[in-house]
């Protein structure tokens, strides 16, 4: 294929590519500067070719240097920036990348010399370079590490194949208007945010970004700019829902959907969202699968509420042993780096992908997620997912945050227990009587282990593994 961004260029010239709410670049300006840029890693000594990690907030200046380093011809490696200097270098060091570009604001005295600040790249001469017309498919765009849930994150190869197919697969679902306008509020070294700028590229579409979520920010976006779609996770569905409550303000007129992933959510929170007129669509992905591959269809959103929808058209999905969700799609990743046969060996049988996630499918064939293979108690042959019983307790009074993990026990196998944030006072009889009445008898945490808060990964989602070890 053509340079994506060089195509886009030609073919939309002037529209917007990305506005970030002080400033706005169209696309041929975009393709412009990523020229330059180009010309100033190379001056810098940057390999053509090589890989090119960064570290980057949601900025404009963060969105072009991404663009140029993989309009050039080079790999991103995706950095998270709430990692510690060690976990950073350990994935530099596992990349083999030839720098790690960095955004001024999140330099670190300890960061090796070898490292560069994007205001030194940008005061770089630029040398004269031909840039990279076209973008093979099964090169390898960007290398991006798991969240680290359930382990140490994975260097996760993503192909332009990969996104390519990613974005046309979300564009058959949600369709795409010459008006769209997508809000870029995750970051844009997840899938979630990345995804958004491969959308971008490939339809020719506005990406309106923000540095950071802060919700009133985000609400006022919504409701007075051209903003059709937004991704976001469950926590940001939340803090938005509430600002809405108990009088919702509209959003323009425009705004069509709320794009949802990236893990569970209550039915309750999806209910509210309906009543306030938030349209949500549920989706299911993974960072190796270049983010949604199950989604919900406006149309459908309402008759499977807490459903997170179909296999897009390009994805086949089937259940396999303890309901294991397997999955065969154009988007996913042909390995993770320096592991060459974990993914081929261990999570792919004749090309169906093991997710380690479970879930179920209805009569019509949509599918629920009941959570982690990792995570699932089996207590006395009974089957519990933490994610329902931690949805339950929800709107229990005096609890902040829970989470439940497996123990040991002699009768049963496990049983559940519960590591809980108080908010107020708790006692346990009380809790177990909540949970009585909202659970079948087996679900109900054993016990509950008071906590000052509960581990989470650089993503925000809770580390339970490293709960089981303090039991
Ligand atoms: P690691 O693989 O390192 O343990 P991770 O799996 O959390 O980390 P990601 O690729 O960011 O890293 O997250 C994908 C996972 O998030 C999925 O496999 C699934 O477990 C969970 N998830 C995504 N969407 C949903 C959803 N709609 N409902 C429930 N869980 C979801
Ligand atoms: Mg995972």
């Amino acid at each position: 294929m053509d340079n994506w961004l060089i195509k886009q260029a030609r073919l939309s010239p002037n529209s917007i590519a990305v506005d970030d709410g002080t400033q706005k670049l169209t696309f041929r300006q975009l393709a412009d500067d990523a020229g330059t840029l180009a010309g100033q890693l190379t001056a810098q000594q940057v390999p053509a070719h090589s890989r090119v990690a960064l570290l980057a907030n949601n900025t404009l200046t963060g969105y072009r240097i991404a663009m140029a380093v993989l309009s050039s011809g080079r790999t991103i490696v995706w950095l998270n920036k709430r990692l510690t200097t060690a976990e950073l270098l350990r994935q530099f060091v596992d990349s083999e990348a030839s720098t790690c570009l960095v955004a001024d604001d999140l330099w670190r005295a300890d960061f090796p010399k070898a490292f560069l600040q994007f205001s030194t790249l940008l005061a770089t001469t630029a040398v004269a370079e031909s840039p990279q017309t076209t973008f093979d498919l099964a090169q390898v765009a960007s290398i991006m590490y798991t969240s680290g849930t359930t382990g140490a994150p994975k260097g996760v190869l993503q192909t332009f194949g990969n996104h390519y197919n990613s974005a046309l697969a979300s564009a058959l679902n949600l369709g795409i208007t010459p008006r769209d306008e997508w809000l870029c509020a995750v970051p844009i070294f997840h899938i979630s945010g990345f995804s958004i700028m491969m959308r971008g590229l490939i339809y020719g579409m506005t990406v309106r970004l923000t540095t950071r979520f802060d919700a009133d920010e985000i609400n006022a976006i919504l409701i007075n700019e051209p903003v059709t779609t937004m991704s976001v996770v469950p926590y940001m569905l939340k803090k938005l829902l509430a600002l809405q409550e108990p009088v919702s303000t509209p959003y323009n007129s425009r705004f069509r959907t709320m794009l949802l992933g990236g893990g569970p959510i209550d039915r309750e929170t999806l209910k509210r969202c309906e009543k306030h007129g938030i349209d949500v669509v549920q989706s299911y992905g993974m960072t190796e699968t270049c983010s949604q591959i199950v989604a919900l269809s406006n149309a459908d959103a309402d008759a499977k509420i807490g459903s997170v929808g179909q296999p897009l058209f390009s994805t086949q999905l089937k259940l396999g042993d303890n309901h294991e969700i397997l999955v065969k799609t154009p988007a996913l990743t042909p390995g993770y780096l320096n592991r060459p046969t974990a993914l081929t060996s261990k999570t792919t049988v004749d090309g169906w992908y093991q997710t380690g996630d479970v879930g179920h499918l209805d009569n019509d064939g949509f599918l629920y997620i009941d959570g982690r293979i990792d995570d699932m108690i089996i207590s006395g042959g009974e089957n519990i997912f933490p994610d329902e019983v931690e949805a339950v307790y929800q709107s229990c009074p005096g609890i902040r945050d829970i989470a439940v993990v497996g123990e040991a026990n002699e009768t049963w196998g496990m049983v559940p227990v519960a590591f809980v944030v108080p908010n107020g006072t708790l006692d346990t009889i009380t809790l177990k009587q909540f949970g009585r009445e909202h659970l079948a008898h087996y679900k109900v945490p054993k016990r509950f282990i008071q906590i000052d808060a509960l581990p989470v990964n650089a993503g925000g989602k809770v580390q339970r593994v490293n709960l089981r070890k303090l039991l």
